[in-house]
């Protein structure tokens, strides 16, 4: 059988990747968006929503163990955890790892996509059969609004800041936030690109300067996602996140104690970025 092309439709990427598929494995389309999992002899089983790929289980890691595993070990006692988005279940899957973590709540918008991921992604949903996990399926902007210094670490994995996803990186949200943390509490966010989202992550970056004592940005190279060179923007209300505080007792393929050093930019690097001295 020939292989079918799947040209990706990125809305927020100046170039569109194309992959080699070997089988659709599921189309549908929610009340949010259109849902497919289809199959690459390279890549594995992929999400794709609205046309834009999510995962691909050969490197899902390099995005959920750093989303995870930075805050939660920069975090000196996690326990209860919000995920906001993250349907696939990947993050949930790295955040349950931690022992001293007995709750894991999951707020994601499209339901449909959990039970996809259940039927089609089982190595990435196994965390839904968690007795610490929570599911509520409504939107992150709205749910955080309701709690005050309830969550040790917010941890938003979300699409891309189009559509429903796009208050998630409102300096309103990150009020919100901060309000929902602990005293201690720290957040983190997938920020997309360096190569060709700069200025969203400044303005992120920006915002969170704003609300938080402490904002730092760190970094893993994901293969899949346009701009490969992928961010994480943290605000945190006392602690710093540098380093990690608790030993690495978590089974990871790449996280380590030192790579988590290692995913933070170089501070003057750091800054000239923030403040709009490094162009492209
Ligand atoms: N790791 C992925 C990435 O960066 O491309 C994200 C994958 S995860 C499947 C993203 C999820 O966020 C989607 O299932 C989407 O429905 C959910 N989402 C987007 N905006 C949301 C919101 N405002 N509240 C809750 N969930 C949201």
């Amino acid at each position: 059988m020939r292989d079918i092309v799947f040209i990706e439709r990125d809305p927020y990427a100046p170039v569109r990747h194309c992959y080699a598929v070997s089988k659709i494995l599921y189309q549908g389309k929610s009340p949010y968006q259109e849902i497919q999992v289809i199959e690459s002899p390279e890549f594995g089983r992929m999400l794709v929503l609205d046309g834009v790929v999510q995962l691909d289980e050969k490197y899902e890691f390099m995005y959920h163990e750093y989303l995870a595993h930075v805050p939660l070990h920069a975090h000196p006692n996690p326990e209860n955890v919000l995920i906001i988005g993250g349907g696939d279940g990947g993050t949930l899957r790295e955040v349950l790892k931690h022992e001293t973590v007995k709750r894991a709540v999951l707020v994601e918008i499209d339901r449909e996509v959990i039970e996809v991921s259940k039927k089609y992604l089982p190595t990435l949903s196994v965390g839904f059969n968690d007795p610490r996990a929570i599911v509520v399926n409504e939107d992150g902007y709205k749910y955080v609004q309701d709690y005050e210094k309830e969550f040790d670490v917010i941890i938003v994995d979300s699409t891309d800041p189009v559509g429903f996803a796009q208050v998630l990186t409102t300096e309103d949200f990150f009020r919100f936030v901060f309000r929902a943390l602990k005293d201690d509490g720290m957040f983190v966010a997938q920020t997309e690109s360096i190569h060709y989202h700069l200025e969203m992550v400044r303005t992120v970056q920006q915002r969170l300067r704003k609300v938080f004592p402490i904002v730092d940005l760190y970094t893993s190279v994901v293969p899949i996602y346009a701009g490969y060179w992928w961010t994480y923007s943290v605000g945190s209300k006392k602690h710093p996140v540098r380093e990690p505080v608790r030993p690495v007792k978590v089974k990871t393929k790449i996280y380590s104690e030192e790579m988590h050093r290692h995913a933070f930019l170089p501070p003057g690097f750091y800054e000239k970025l923030v403040k709009g001295e490094f162009k492209l």
